[in-house]
């Protein structure tokens, strides 16, 4: 097996990139419904572009990463669940299964995070 996947983000304009190393915590959607991704914060590191980048809390429990020049959220980020939320990449076909806490899925949902459930007829069976 090698180290992983490493993806990268960009912004609308290009001028803020984020790598993003490993696989998803879970996949979910958010408040409007969008499909989202929910991955370990200390996953996402920041490519280019920290002068552009703005992190901002913009009244919410979370922070906001955000370019400056565009405008694109990029990400958002809860530090107390330790959960970065992405916008769902389509592409990326992986079969990652559900790794959040319960005490993370209760926080997601606290912030107004909706959290797919484990995919059922998979490869692992629950006990019991
Ligand atoms: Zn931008």
């Amino acid at each position: 097996m090698s180290n992983g996947p490493y993806g990268q983000l960009a912004c609308d304009c290009g001028a803020v990139t984020l790598l993003v190393c490993g696989s998803p915590l879970g996949h979910g959607r958010d408040a409007e419904g969008e499909p989202v991704s929910f991955w370990p914060q200390e996953a996402i590191q920041l490519g280019q572009g920290a002068s552009e980048l703005e992190v901002s809390t913009e009244g919410s429990d979370f922070d906001v990463w955000r370019c400056r020049h565009c405008g694109e959220h990029l990400l958002h980020a809860d530090d107390e669940a330790g959960v970065a939320v992405l916008a769902d990449s389509r592409e990326e076909d992986d079969e990652a299964g559900l790794a959040l806490t319960a005490a993370q899925q209760r926080r997601l949902a606290a912030l107004g995070y909706q959290v797919d459930p484990e995919p059922s007829g998979g490869a692992s069976r629950a006990k019991g």
